[in-house]
């Protein structure tokens, strides 16, 4: 009998620096089951966590899954299964993740960048099945991008391509976590859009806190309009680069009122080279938060 790749039992694993999502399903509209955990401060604990949560999970239903997907929020090394580094979690040193889990669940198991994770998820769950050109940035914290050319993910030469959020906007900007100045997460993130705003009213705010306050408040629209510019100046570089079809935003500013993405979107159309953004698409994704569990999972 010929088995249905896409009703396989998958498990998707989100690995963020403040939790760890599970989602276990045949599909986004048959999920099994999911859960959310908080992040372990070591290595080890956060194997552990992995495992015993898995071990809960897998006897829900007779079916083994086809494997194990694990979205990272850091640099990884697809074919060791090895974190290598992040900046939010506590990998000192390579570390082989994927391994671990292997060896104590035997089920394959398959590591990728988050960003990544977020342009797979979309590729095989979301809006970008039939388009062979796209871009999914992950806007909140950070700033993450998935990129796929010809169809293909752009990995790089050694795995760790597609950083947009590290393309130098303005050299004489803030410093970046990454050591330069002026990369454009400093000036469109979610941490961006939180600073801004601590320095600019003297309150400290998260970034969800000034999207909801910008309503009634001029400067905070001011300052999301300034950070959308800012996103406008990269994403007309990325599709100059590019070319893209389409560019799909997830991660938790997604959610920003439209101060913020007016004119990014009104701007990086008209300021691509030649023809690269005629009639690009540029779109909030549907799979909105749950695009990294998703994304680990269609990784299987
Ligand atoms: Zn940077």
């Amino acid at each position: 009998m010929q088995s249905n790749t896409c009703m396989e039992r998958k498990i998707g694993i989100d690995l963020g620096g403040t939790s760890i999502s599970f989602i276990d399903l045949y599909s986004p509209q048959k999920i099994i089951d999911e859960r959310r955990i908080d992040t372990p401060c070591s290595a080890g604990g956060i194997t552990e966590a992995i495992v015993n949560v898995l071990k809960d999970m897998l006897p829900l239903v007779d079916e083994k899954p086809a494997g194990i997907g694990i979205a990272v929020a850091g640099q990884v090394n697809p074919i060791a299964k090895s974190v290598i580094f992040s900046p939010n979690l506590p990998f000192k040193e390579e570390f082989p993740l994927g391994g671990i889990i292997h060896e104590n669940l035997n089920l394959p198991v398959v590591l990728e960048n988050d960003a990544n994770s977020a342009a797979i998820g979309e590729k095989v769950f979301g809006a970008a099945k039939d388009i062979d050109d796209f871009i999914v940035l992950t806007l909140g914290t950070g700033i993450g991008s998935g990129i796929f050319v010809n169809g293909k993910l752009l990995r790089g030469h050694t795995h760790a391509g597609g950083e947009a959020g590290h393309m130098v906007i303005d050299p004489t900007g803030p410093k970046c976590g990454c050591g330069r100045n002026g990369c454009l997460e400093v000036f469109a993130s979610g941490t961006a859009i939180s600073r801004r705003a601590a320095n600019e009213t003297g309150v400290m705010l998260s970034a969800k806190e000034v999207c909801e306050s910008a309503k009634d408040n001029e400067r905070l629209q001011e300052l999301l309009k300034d950070a959308g510019e800012k996103l406008a100046e990269g994403l007309a570089s990325l599709v100059s680069i590019f070319n893209p079809e389409a560019i799909f935003f997830a991660g938790s500013l997604a959610n920003a009122p439209k101060y913020y993405f007016e004119p990014a979107f009104k701007v990086a159309r008209s300021k691509a080279f030649g023809t690269t953004g005629t009639n690009l698409r540029l779109e909030i994704s549907e799979l909105k938060e749950k695009i990294g569990m998703l994304g680990a999972a269609g990784l299987v």
